[in-house]
């Protein structure tokens, strides 16, 4: 597939994957404040999945870091994305007015465990790793590609245990048999 192929499908995920998040967090009125841990890793995702691929989609600055991908990859990388923005959207409209970008409970806070909640206690996680998949399948570029498992991937083993001890906390035996019946990342798998 040739690079502008690859540019085009990664754009159109892109600009989807924003206006499925984008009513969300105008919705979010932020009240915690960010510790500055959370800071560095917010932006380590701003630079590694907004700025390098726009910057890799846009102009040549990245080009020493190109290589080639075979033509499966295009494809296998647009399905990818494709499930990523279902369960994107699905996962925000499941989770409605208890989402949050930052890992915190809000003023009437309720256990979600209906729609996609049902077999995965974090299909939004799951989502931002399939976007992130398919970032790394479509752009072949070292930088551009590989930005967002890295920056997302960081987050998410620093953030997961912390957001299921203060579920526990919150909803106590709720959430515990909640853990028990379901999995994390993948139904019935992991
Ligand atoms: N980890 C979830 C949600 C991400 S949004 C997912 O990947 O789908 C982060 C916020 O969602 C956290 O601050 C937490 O308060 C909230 N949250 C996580 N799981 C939830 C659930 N099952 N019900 C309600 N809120 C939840």
């Amino acid at each position: 597939m040739d690079t502008l192929t690859l540019k085009i499908i990664f754009m159109v995920g892109f600009v989807a994957a924003w206006a499925i998040r984008t009513p969300y967090q105008k919705q979010h009125q932020q009240t915690k404040h960010l510790v500055p841990q959370e800071r560095i890793l917010f932006m380590l995702i701003y630079v590694g999945m907004v700025v390098s691929p726009l910057i890799y989609v846009f102009s040549p600055l990245l080009s020493f870091a190109d290589y080639r991908s075979p033509v499966w990859a295009g494809y296998v990388g647009g399905i990818v994305f494709a499930i990523a923005l279902w369960l994107l959207w699905r996962s925000h409209d499941d989770l409605g007015k208890n989402w949050s970008p930052t890992v915190e409970i809000k003023e009437g806070h309720t256990l979600v465990s209906n729609g996609v909640y049902q077999q995965i206690r974090h299909p939004m996680y799951t989502a931002f790793w399939l976007w992130s998949a398919a970032q790394a399948l479509i752009l072949p570029n070292w930088i551009a590609g590989l930005g967002g498992i890295l920056s997302f991937g960081m987050t998410y083993f620093l953030r997961i245990q912390q957001e299921e001890q203060m579920m526990i906390e919150q909803f106590g035996a709720e959430y515990k048999a909640y853990m028990q019946r379901t999995k994390r990342l993948i139904p019935y798998l992991f």
